[in-house]
């Protein structure tokens, strides 16, 4: 393909992902007067879940962010003269982060980066479409879903018998077949829900019992549910305040990080799911799958509890794994100059990396910051802070 060089202002910022990391960053940089460019499909990762989907997050940490709060959802239901949903439906938030990039950051640019390498006083990105393109600084805000996690016993196995929550957008395929899916989090759990409202017999197999969330005090709404929840609601109560406060989770020692992350983000179910999988689906808790194997068409599944199952198809809501040295994207001398632990980069508090200039936000700065890295709660403080750096050296 013929390359073609095309000249950004001076000193721009690339926001390579417009989902509501990307979009919100970009919004908060424009605000400043940074020059500035978000590349990417607006939203493309939430087109891309089951369109039948509910947002697990609540209300109030369901907004993208721009510096006013002028694009906020209570913003949009009121300019646009429609009632607030909760849950949220997907393509309701799809039509909301739409709205958002339409007006906070009305140009993207809906092109691929897929190259990014150092150049003299910055970087020069490679789109899919053969341009080249300079840029001062560099935000890597593209999500998880590239990083979908596979055990080791389903890596080598065909598509047709086994697939991951993230790559189905429609479960109608599945009417009238047998599907075992693997998780106790919000994603098996509603896949699960979804597909037996499909027509699919369906059974979850999970290694931990399923959680479901209570908030019975967040329900009851009043100064106490405001006390004891932070609109971020990312965290059990007592966690929740810490989740909300990034900035000062990043200094404590990463033992304590990882043990509120681990406590905060652990596999659970919205309240409003439970009708649609309590005595609905068969859930076999505690329980884990250590084989699969074709076997005439199907799959022959054998568990730890000495069990086996014979199924059409195992769907893996097995979540999702950050891993910065599988972003295919970043030219090796790069990926060599970044400093990275458990393959996540090591960022300082404007989500900067040890290569100047570029940061990430999103889930691949969740080691740092903590769990409201993996929701739409922590875009905010994300887009902040980097938002200040590329001011102040602008
Ligand atoms: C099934 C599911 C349900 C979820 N539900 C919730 C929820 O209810 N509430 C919540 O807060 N969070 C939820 N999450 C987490 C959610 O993914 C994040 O909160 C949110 O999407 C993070 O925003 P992001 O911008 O970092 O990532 P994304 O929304 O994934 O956006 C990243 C964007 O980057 C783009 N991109 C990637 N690579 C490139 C490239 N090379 N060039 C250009 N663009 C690129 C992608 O196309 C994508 O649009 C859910 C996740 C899943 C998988």
């Amino acid at each position: 393909m013929e390359t073609r060089t095309e000249k950004l202002p001076t000193r721009t910022t690339a926001v390579i992902g417009a989902g509501p990391y990307g979009l919100s960053v970009a919004a908060h940089l424009l605000a400043s007067d940074v020059p500035t460019m978000a590349f990417g499909r607006p939203m493309e990762s939430w087109r891309e879940m089951p369109s039948r989907m509910y947002l697990k997050s609540v209300w109030s940490a369901s907004s993208l962010a721009d510096p006013d709060a002028a694009f906020s959802l209570d913003r949009y239901c009121r300019g646009r003269g429609v009632a607030a949903k909760e849950p949220i439906p997907l393509d309701f938030f799809i039509e909301y982060g739409q709205w958002f990039q339409e007006k906070a950051v009305p140009q993207v640019d809906p092109a691929r980066v897929t190259c990014v390498r150092r150049r003299a006083g910055g970087f020069a990105l490679g789109l899919a479409d053969g341009r080249e393109l300079e840029a001062a600084r560099v935000v890597v805000a593209i999500g998880v879903r590239q990083f979908a996690y596979w055990p080791e016993f389903a890596k080598d196995l065909p598509a047709s018998l086994v697939s991951h929550t993230g790559d189905h957008v429609d479960l109608s395929a599945f009417r009238g077949s047998s599907v075992a899916v693997l998780g106790a989090g919000q994603s098996a759990l509603e896949n699960a829900a979804i597909l037996s409202d499909e027509g699919a017999e369906v059974e979850v197999i999970a290694r931990k019992p399923v959680v479901w969330i209570k908030r019975v005090l967040y329900q009851r709404g009043g100064p106490v549910s405001r006390l004891l929840y932070p609109p971020t609601d990312v965290g059990p109560p007592g966690l929740n305040w810490l989740c909300a406060a990034p900035l000062f989770l990043r200094r404590l020692p990463v033992g304590i990080r990882r043990r509120i992350e681990v406590r905060s983000t652990r596999p659970a179910g919205a309240q409003w799911l439970r009708p649609r999988v309590d005595g609905r689906i068969p859930v076999t808790a505690g329980t884990a799958v250590v084989a699969a194997y074709p076997s005439a068409g199907r799959l022959r599944l054998e568990l730890s509890d000495g069990t086996t199952r014979e199924v059409d198809h195992l769907m893996l809501g097995t979540g999702y794994r950050p891993d910065m040295r599988k972003i295919p994207f970043l030219d090796t001398s790069l990926q060599q100059d970044l400093v990275q632990a458990d393959g996540f980069p090591v960022l300082n508090e404007w989500f900067e990396s040890t290569v100047p200039g570029l940061h990430f936000v999103g889930g691949l700065a969740g080691r740092t910051f903590g769990p409201i890295c993996r929701f739409v709660a922590g875009a905010r403080v994300a887009a902040q802070q980097v938002t200040r750096r590329a001011a102040d050296l602008n």
